[in-house]
């Protein structure tokens, strides 16, 4: 039988998720943030297309003003 806990666990972490889309079928591609111009590949056409990296300073930036996500928890819950 697993434990169970009745603690609430909060973020510890978040992560940025960036949306290209596709330009053989417009489907919407979700990409973790790249610093590097790479070629990827559309899950749903499986066409290929090179996408623009992204600074990795300004995702950090992201995490750092949410607390790692802490700060999006809903109020009543913190
Ligand atoms: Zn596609």
């Amino acid at each position: 039988m697993q434990p169970v806990s009745n603690e609430l666990v909060y973020p510890g972490g978040m992560e940025v998720i960036f949306h290209y889309r596709c330009p053989h079928c417009t489907t919407t591609v979700r990409v973790p943030p790249t610093d590097k111009s790479i070629t990827i590949t559309c899950p749903h056409c499986h066409g290929r297309f090179p996408i623009a990296p992204v600074d990795d300073a300004t995702v950090k930036f992201v995490q750092v003003i949410t607390l790692n996500g802490t700060a999006a928890v809903q109020q009543n819950y913190l």
